[in-house]
Order: structure tokens, then sequence, then C-alpha cells
């Protein structure tokens, strides 16, 4: 009998692929939603002289209170729910799939979306299964509340906007999806601060089985790995039991805290990125290229020979999601983050000179 991996790991672990990410050095690097501004000086000091002042040889505050503080305030958090801190909301979807994983439960995602609801489904030893979108990346309400009833699903995953669509769905659709739902439905909000407003937010408190997840790494601090679940007591004391006692480390947890403390730095960036997202779209519809409606900081776009663009566009130095085969309702699709003014340009650049 073998001792190795083969025979040790669990099988549906061994059929996963890990998470990709493609090397960037040297390129523009529009393939990961990062905001793509770095920190005014003075605020980058402030902070090297603030981390510069962490008691390093001691273990984070396992509470971290004055970050949860900061996030309340910065997410405008209602007093009457709870906050879970997570190494970056990954690791908050790892969680409550981990609390939710009786033998036999099952996971439902919308397909095509954030690739890590499955990937954690599964190694929480969950059955996941998915629900086509349309063809133009809307909700199928029809197909997802058959499929509530056929699958009794535990869990429910719902990116809003979704992830690599761009899209919001149709509020009141969730709200029903989520009184149907046997089981929890997660909203995730990673992208929150590009959708006009939209959240469930208000929505807390008025279903028992709603938790929303939040993340600061699209406002600019992708880096720092800090994310939260937001919701009733009742569920978060569930996690909780599960969350490593230091899994936010005392420099994320500092540079998060002064970081949040100026969010008019990264409003303004996200203000800017807005903006940009509007004279990207406009670029795309001139070149005559499919793209579709977002409310994040990317866009969906689709191209005949999407994969060779892609490489074309690597060869010109700018790095981009390829979707291509990944998904049937993907084919030929790429997702472009929105960069800087001048990275944009050279993006539509770049796509003008391989289209012609
Ligand atoms: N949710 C969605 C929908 C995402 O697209 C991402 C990252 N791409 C995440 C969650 C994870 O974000 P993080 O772990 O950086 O908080």
């Amino acid at each position: 009998m073998s001792k190795g991996p083969e025979s040790l790991v669990r099988e549906d672990i061994r059929a996963l692929t890990a998470y990709h990410v493609t090397p960037a050095a040297g390129l523009v690097k529009l393939d990961a939603m990062e905001n793509p501004y770095c920190l005014p000086e003075a605020l980058a000091a402030e902070m090297g002289a603030r981390l510069a002042a962490v008691a390093v040889n001691r273990y984070p505050d396992p509470v971290a209170e004055p970050l949860k503080a900061r996030l309340r305030e910065a997410m405008a958090i209602p007093d009457a729910q709870d906050v879970l801190l997570g190494n970056g909301s990954d690791e908050i979807l790892q969680i409550i799939s981990l609390a939710l994983a009786r033998p036999g439960a099952v996971v439902l995602g919308l397909e095509p979306s954030f690739a890590m609801y499955r990937m954690s489904a599964i190694a929480a030893g969950m059955r996941y299964e998915g629900v086509a979108l349309s063809h133009d990346f809307c909700l199928d309400e029809a197909a997802t509340l058959r499929a509530l009833e056929t699958h009794r699903p535990a869990l429910v995953w719902i990116a809003y906007p979704n992830n690599p669509s761009g899209n919001l769905f149709p509020r009141d659709a969730l709200l029903r999806i989520i009184a149907r739902a046997p089981g929890l439905v997660v909203i995730d909000e990673a992208y929150y601060a590009f959708s006009g407003g939209a959240t469930l937010m208000p929505e807390l408190g008025r279903h028992e089985n709603l938790v929303l997840v939040r993340t600061v790494s699209k406002l600019g601090l992708a880096g720092l790995r800090v994310g939260c679940a937001i919701g009733d007591r009742a569920w978060l004391g569930e996690f909780e039991k599960l969350r490593l006692p230091y899994n936010v480390n005392v420099l994320s947890a500092a540079a998060a805290e002064l970081l949040l403390a100026h969010r008019d730095v990264l409003d303004d960036q996200t203000r800017r990125i807005v903006e940009e997202r509007a004279r990207l779209e406009s670029a795309l519809d001139e070149l005559g290229i499919e793209r579709f409606p977002s409310a994040a900081n990317f866009i969906l776009a689709r191209m005949p020979g999407a994969a060779g663009v892609f490489e074309a566009l690597k060869g010109r130095g700018i790095l981009v999601r390829n979707f291509h085969g990944s998904h049937p309702l993907l084919a030929n699709c790429l997702r472009l983050t929105v960069g800087t003014p001048d990275e944009n340009r050279r993006l539509i650049e770049a796509l003008r000179s391989i289209a012609g």
C-alpha cells in the first residue's frame, strides 16, 4: 500500500486545480481587480512609522476590536450586526463552507461566478451544484428557484456584483431566493465600492438565513488580506469557532486600521476607477468589442479569438484575464480590470492594433 498522496489525499481534492495566478512581473497588471493606485507618499510614510512601532514579538489581538470598529465605520455596518474577520474574504468563504459541511450537504452557486465558492465547498467535503446564468449573465431566477427545490442546498453563494461578469442581479429576485432557500444565503459584496451603493446590508436582521461578505481588497488594500462576514451573532458565533485564533496578522491589522481612517484617499481612488470604467466602456464600444454592463472595477468583454488576443496583449506587456475555455458561457471572454488612465489607454491602443 503506497504511503504517497495518491492513496492518502482525498480523491476530490486530488481532482482540483490550485487557484491559478499568472506571473505578472514587468506587465501592466489588469488581471486581478486590484486598485491600480499607490498610497500618497505621506500616508505611506505614516504607515511605515506605524508598522515600525508594532510589537511583532506578540501575537495579534485575537478580538481586534479597533480594526472591527474601523470596518464598521468604513462599511456602515449596523450596530446590531456582528463582524467576523478573515484573512481576506477568501478565508471567510472557507470558514462558512466548513461550518455548513454536514454529511451530504450541498452548496449552490451561480455559474459562472467566483471560483472559490466551488473550491471551498469541495475542500470542505460538500457537493457543489451550479445554476447557469443566462447567455448574457443575467440571473435565471426560475432555474435558481427550481435548483433550490431539487438540491435543498445548505449554502447558496451569490456575488453581488458578480465576478467575472461584473453585473448586479435584480434585488427583488435575490430577496425571493433568500425567502425560498432552505439554508444560508451568503451575498458576497466584494465589489460594493463600485456598484453605486447596491447592497443587501439593510436586509440583515430581516432574514434568518442571510449573511454578507465584504473585503478591503478592492478598496486598494488587497495585499493586507482583510475581509469580513457581517450578520447575526447566531451565525457568526458558530463561524468564530472555526476562525484560526490569530488569522489577521499584526501588520495587516495595524495598516488596515490606519488606512481605513484615511478613507478619503481610498474613496477618491475608487471614484477615479469608476470614472475610468466609463471611459474604458466607451472605448471598447468604439472598437466594436462586445462588452457586458459592469458595476465593478472590471469589464467582461467578448471578442473573436480571445485566447489569441490574450497572448497578443501579453506580448505587448499587458496582462488581462482569459476566461476562454473555463465555462461555455465565457467562450471568447476576457476580463479587463480597470487600471489608471495611462494603463487603460495602453490597453485600448493594444486592442486596436491587434484588431487591425
Ligand atoms: N469574492 C469575490 C466575488 C471575488 O472576486 C474575490 C477576489 N477576486 C474575493 C471574494 C476574494 O477577495 P479577498 O480574499 O481578496 O478578500
